[in-house]
């Protein structure tokens, strides 16, 4: 595409994007915080769903500072059902730096945030050309979606030759006196017409399309290989005392890290997933029990691992609670469980319980 195209586009793009942008509250501020709060949680999640959980936060954590000041448990409370618990744990640790170690002060530049942790390249782009007015690109999955189509990038995604070429377009094409609405207008477009299946006649851009010219736009992008989903299968035991439920702590180091579950094991690769989780118990928690029910099986999909869990009523009939290991335990009453943050898989799991 030649470099006067490139400035019809810019102009037809902006010009789209600023009689079209859906009024989204992260558009009506040009503050840091806010913004770079809106792109950590619009990563793999849809904007319906962030709205009404980044009203929510703003509304608790008005400021970085109060942010930083939180207890990490009160952090992965807010963002309890979002998914993707390691945003919210790096948006701490990020908002804890930018406190103690830069006197509440922002980055300036795309290359500065990503000093910050959970900040890479995409998301430094977005917020520097956003918040700050930096002349630098971004690349989204939308932006590649639109990109693919627009200059006919045949190569699959996820090559490092694709992802070079992309970013070397998105940076080709930037409207250096807007770079943040125009980072934006490409989000948008590929968010609202550039979809998976692309509204060529509404498309501001339609006639700088070579996707579109060619007839079949929705071939691209190509994928890369597909990404092998693992099966997973737990046993997990709902232990209820004196009208409370044995709640754990997920350590630090692993999925879902530090949210609050029942006690529950791998058995994926065990023949008697009961036998496994008895010892489990025996072995973690120093409970000897007997099981009654099997009361469900939940059934949740993450992105890389599609997870069974087989959830039985277990009375503990011997033994004193102990951990063997660092993990927190706490016996919950009904009426406290709303204050424990859990994962929407754990939320599943607890809707079994069988209350007395
Ligand atoms: S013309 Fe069609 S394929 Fe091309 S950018 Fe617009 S919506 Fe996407």
């Amino acid at each position: 595409m030649k470099s006067a195209n490139h400035t019809s586009l810019r102009r037809a793009l902006l010009r789209w994007y600023r009689a079209n942008a859906r009024d989204l509250p992260w558009r009506r501020t040009n503050d840091p915080y806010q913004i770079w709060l809106s792109e950590v949680m619009l990563q793999q999640t849809r904007v319906e769903t962030v709205v009404p959980y980044y009203e929510r936060w703003l509304r608790v954590f008005p400021a970085v500072q109060d942010l930083a000041a939180a207890s990490q448990s009160r952090v992965l409370k807010m963002w309890e059902g979002l998914g993707y618990y390691t945003r919210a744990r790096n948006l701490h640790r990020a908002a804890q730096a930018v406190v103690e170690q830069r006197d509440g002060a922002f980055p300036q530049t795309a290359e500065d945030w990503q000093e910050l942790s959970g900040v890479g390249r995409y998301t430094a782009g977005a917020i520097a050309s956003i918040a700050n007015g930096e002349a630098v690109p971004t690349v989204d999955g939308n932006i590649k979606r639109v990109l693919a189509r627009l200059f006919e990038v045949e190569s699959p995604l996820g090559t490092p030759e694709t992802e070079a070429r992309l970013w070397a377009l998105a940076d080709e094409i930037l409207a250096r006196s807007a770079p943040g609405d125009f980072n934006q207008a490409l989000m948008e477009l590929g968010a609202t017409v550039c979809t998976s299946r692309p509204r060529c006649v509404d498309c501001p851009v339609q006639k700088y399309c070579r996707g579109c010219a060619s007839g079949s736009p929705e071939r691209l992008p190509r994928r890369g290989r597909d990404t092998v989903v693992k099966q997973v299968r737990e046993a997990a035991a709902i232990i209820v005392r004196r009208s409370r439920v044995l709640l754990v702590q997920r350590p630090s180091s692993v999925l879902l890290a530090n949210l609050w579950t029942v006690p529950a094991v791998d058995v994926s690769e065990v023949a008697d997933g009961f036998e496994a989780l008895r010892e489990h118990l025996s072995w973690s928690f120093g409970l000897e029990v007997e099981f009654g029910a099997s009361i469900g099986t939940i059934r949740h999909r993450f992105t890389h691992r599609d997870l069974r869990v087989d959830v039985y009523a277990v009375t503990a009939v011997r033994g004193r609670l102990r951990c063997n290991g660092s993990v927190n335990v706490a016996w919950v009453k009904r009426d406290e469980l709303g204050e424990y943050a859990c994962a929407n898989v754990d939320r599943k799991i607890l809707a079994l319980v069988q209350w007395p």
